[in-house]
């Protein structure tokens, strides 16, 4: 069963060419205290991730707020420095690069962010925003730069004019369009979608999500998309990668997950998705208690707590590993209940009924 999946854990999904690897990957942030501002603490952000990304592949990385998600995005394009693990990119080891070693990768993967304006110098007008990346990068001639900020405007939806206003004046939705012209200008093999419709409307979310995709595949982008919310990264994901508490807890296919959840958590997230049919019955798991401190989590697994089916003496105990379930190599979860032996997957069905 096991020889269709990576080395590194990760089903292979008929692609096999990995653009990213990451190996164990481990993010702690030290919490300072006291008088004289010891580390008393340790927030365990990712808490030794697996997961290989296949280029042009797009992989939704879904969890609630805290769960680690945007940590590990930040993490991958080296924004954050990793505590440990490896994070291979098109066959460098990039996890340790410092400085101007780094300025190759800085120009092959880019981030969009969750909040564009933000990010943006509101006294800048949006063509120089765009055009810095060219300016570092050593595009020197200036009309080299205009060019290709107008080609870029025109390719997400917006005019070679806008180059000339400032972040302002621009709706939500047009913001974000200038993010993806910002973090496409260079024209990365990697783009890390940090929740970059979170923060807009629902109707213009949709227009956002259908650029992204077109632009994903006349750009042949390989992508991991991050969101909080399922419902979001259904339509743009290839394979979806469910997150808690710093650890993939589910991973495989998109239609697997939607079709065949294994980790309960994964179950509770997919009950939350509004039904736009009234008729429809839905069976609405609303989830116990908080997400754990990352700074204290659970022993063993750290769903445990919330989990409607946890077994006392086994998921407070074991961390459960990121195997398959019952349904091929390709479905990996984190869950001694529904994935390795079949005695345990025996206890899954019977429980789950
Ligand atoms: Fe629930 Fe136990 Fe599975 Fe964790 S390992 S998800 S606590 S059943």
């Amino acid at each position: 069963m096991g020889d269709q999946t990576d080395p590194n854990g990760t089903p292979q999904t008929g692609k096999s060419d990995p653009l990213v690897i990451i190996k164990d990957l481990v993010k702690e942030f030290p919490v300072h205290g006291g008088a004289f501002q010891r580390q008393v603490a340790t927030v365990n952000a990712v808490s030794g991730v697996n997961l290989t990304i296949q280029r042009g592949e797009t992989v939704g990385l879904v969890g609630e707020s805290g769960c680690g998600k945007t940590t590990l995005g930040r993490t991958l394009v080296r924004l954050l420095e990793p505590t440990s693990g490896t994070i291979i990119f098109d066959g460098q080891d990039i996890t340790h690069l410092k400085g101007s070693e780094l300025k190759p990768f800085r120009k092959r993967a880019q981030i969009i962010f969750q909040d564009p304006y933000t990010s943006l110098d509101p006294r800048s007008q949006v063509g120089t925003s765009i055009s810095e990346g060219l300016k570092l990068h050593g595009v020197k001639s200036k009309d080299e730069r205009h060019q290709r900020v107008t080609e870029m405007l025109e390719l997400v939806g917006l005019q070679a004019s806008h180059a000339g206003r400032y972040p302002h004046e621009f709706s939500g939705g047009q913001r974000q369009r200038i993010g993806l012209a910002r973090a496409l200008i260079l024209k990365p093999d990697l783009v890390v979608a940090d929740e970059p419709v979170s923060a807009l409307d629902v109707s213009v979310q949709a227009q956002v999500l259908n650029l992204l995709k077109e632009l994903q595949s006349e750009l042949d982008l390989t992508v991991l998309f991050i969101a909080h919310n399922l419902a979001v990264v259904e339509h743009v994901s290839d394979r979806v990668a469910v997150m808690y508490l710093g650890r993939i807890a589910e991973i495989t296919s998109r239609e697997r997950l939607y079709e065949h959840p294994l980790h309960p958590y994964t179950e509770a997230l997919l009950s939350a998705i509004p039904i736009p049919d009234p008729d429809r019955p839905r069976n609405r798991q609303i989830l116990q208690g908080e997400v754990p401190s990352p700074i204290n989590p659970p022993p063993g697994c750290f769903f445990n707590p919330r989990c409607p089916i946890a077994q006392d003496g086994l998921c407070n105990v074991d961390v459960p590993k990121l195997l398959p379930g019952d349904d091929g190599p390709d479905h990996l979860a984190a869950c001694h209940l529904r994935t390795g032996d079949s005695s345990q997957l025996t206890v899954n069905s019977s429980q789950a009924q």
